[in-house]
């Protein structure tokens, strides 16, 4: 199979590409405008592979791409790229919207008339995957409930609201014009290779040069965490043997308040690397103002895909931790030049700037 993966230097798309690459049945080609996310260090491993390429294209250029679905006889989209973090989507919506919705329209647009074109035997396997959050559904309370594919929308932030718009947009492509769409609305990831804007790379690495860990409020938020790696085999799977027109809930059953998650770290780097003087992790904890329109809980009910697609996840949340810690101290070199140039750890999202 011929997969584009849109994205694919970032965080969860460089898992994919890795993933894919271990199957010698596929061709990937990784389309991605390396934004400030977007890192090609994070593909090292895979960067002369013969079955992988990249393309350095914007997804909002529709003649870019529809270039490349031509040249690389494309069978299966996986579109990933977007602007990702909830924080930034306050202080800047207009690039969410820019990239998560008219990009997903100018990418549906090429793949279709990419699709137009194909036998009708390869019309019949082709997929078009739209890579989503669990954030689409909104806030649940804390009563034992669960998100299911029959959940209904109501997102609280600009980036989930534009997600939301971008989901919408996929399936209105498959009712109204029978491209062949899966979706998958996950939730929480982390792993190695996380962008150190969210939570879990940022307190890691804030503890390790004995800077404050913030957390957001009273740390009572709650979200239902999923290691990266377990990620990319159900999006392979959701993307290959997922029935068109359908969408996926992905999870890993392991809800966590935003505090113990944060007391989970310290405790994991006070075995691993304990501060000098013999204080510990937890004491540099501070809690900070919250996000405005903070959702307080997510979880994912992910028996669909278990049941309809043989999935579960091999992590559990402390053994994938213990496993992201360890990678974040065995590989500075991937970290250091983002902490020194790109970001270096400041509060983003309280709302306090102008919008732009
Ligand atoms: P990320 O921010 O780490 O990576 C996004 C990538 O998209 C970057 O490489 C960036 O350069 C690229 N990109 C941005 N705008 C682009 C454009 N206009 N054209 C081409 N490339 C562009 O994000 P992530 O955490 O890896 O998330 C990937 C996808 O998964 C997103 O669609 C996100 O909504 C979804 N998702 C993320 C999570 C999570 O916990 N991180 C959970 C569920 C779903």
């Amino acid at each position: 199979m011929n997969i584009l993966v849109t994205g694919g230097a970032g965080f969860i798309g460089s898992a994919v590409c890795r993933h894919l690459c271990g199957n010698a049945d596929h061709r990937v080609v990784n389309v991605d405008k390396l934004t400030y996310a977007g890192n090609l260090a994070s593909l090292r491993q895979i960067e002369n592979h013969p079955n992988y390429r990249f393309v350095r294209a914007d997804v909002c250029d529709e003649n870019a791409i529809s270039q490349i679905l031509r040249d690389n006889d494309i069978d299966v989209v996986m579109h990933l790229a977007a602007e990702s973090h909830v924080d930034r989507s306050i202080d800047g919506p207009a690039a969410f919207v820019e990239t998560n919705i008219v990009g997903t329209f100018k990418l549906l647009s090429a793949a279709l008339a990419h699709w137009q074109q194909l036998s009708a035997e390869r019309q019949e396997t082709f997929r078009f995957h739209h890579v989503s959050t669990d954030e689409v559904f909104g806030d649940l309370p804390f009563d034992g409930s669960f998100f299911t594919e029959e959940t209904a929308y109501a997102p609280s932030s600009p980036y989930s609201a534009s997600k939301a718009a971008s989901d919408h947009l996929v399936r209105a492509w498959h009712q109204t014009y029978g491209l062949p769409v899966v979706l998958s609305n996950c939730s929480n990831n982390y792993g190695p290779f996380h962008f150190p804007e969210k939570l879990i790379p940022l307190v890691i690495l804030n503890a390790l040069e004995e800077k404050p860990l913030p957390v957001y409020g009273t740390g009572a938020n709650v979200r239902d965490w999923l290691f990266v790696d377990d990620h990319a085999r159900a999006l392979e799977l959701v993307a290959t043997k997922g029935r068109p027109g359908d969408s996926y809930n992905v999870g890993g059953r392991c809800e966590r308040s935003n505090l113990s998650v944060v007391e989970t770290i310290c405790r994991t780097l006070d075995s691993l690397r304990p501060r000098r003087g013999g204080a510990c992790y937890r004491d540099l904890i501070a809690f900070v103002a919250d996000r405005p329109g903070h959702d307080r809980r997510y979880a994912i009910d992910a028996s669909k895909i278990e049941r309809d697609l043989g999935w579960t996840p091999a992590e559990t949340f402390e053994t994938g931790l213990a496993k992201t810690i360890r990678w974040y101290l065995d590989n500075p070199w991937w970290w250091e030049p983002i902490r020194s140039s790109r970001y270096a750890g400041q509060r983003l999202g309280a709302a306090e700037k102008a919008l732009s």
